[in-house]
Parts: C-alpha cells; structure tokens; sequence
C-alpha cells in the first residue's frame, strides 16, 4: 500500500487548503485558519503532506565482531 488509509487529519495536507505562509492556510470552507488544524471536512491529499524523516539506525553500540560469523 502507498499511502496510509488513516491519517491524521490537518489544514496542512487537506485538499480545500492552500498554504499561506508557514503556520497558516486558507481554507475553501474556513477562510485563514492554521495548519496543524483540522475539522470534519477534511479531505487527504496524499501529495501535499512531508513525511517526518526515518530515524536513523545507532550503530555506535555496534562493534566488528558483531558483523562477523
Ligand atoms: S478547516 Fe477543514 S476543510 Fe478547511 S482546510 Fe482544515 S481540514 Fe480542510
């Protein structure tokens, strides 16, 4: 699967919303509203939200033996 079927509904990615500056949208339905916001006319658009970015493995612990059989 691509996208997830759950997610959880903000300003920032809805399809009736088109950003403003960083904080804020304008929404069809609300006028200015922020983007962390939400209401039940949200509507996923898939392409316009930024993934958090995958945490990166902590291999410090690690040592050559630990790679080795
Ligand atoms: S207020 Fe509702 S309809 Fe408007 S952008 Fe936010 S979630 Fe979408």
């Amino acid at each position: 699967m691509l996208f997830q079927k759950k997610i959880e509904p903000r300003c920032a990615y809805c399809q009736r919303s088109a950003p403003v500056d960083e904080k804020n949208v304008i929404c069809l339905k609300k006028g200015v509203v922020s983007a962390a916001g939400q209401c039940r006319s949200f509507r996923y658009d898939p392409l316009r939200r930024v993934p958090p970015k995958p945490i990166m493995p902590d291999f410090s612990r690690l040592d050559d033996a630990d790679f080795s059989l």
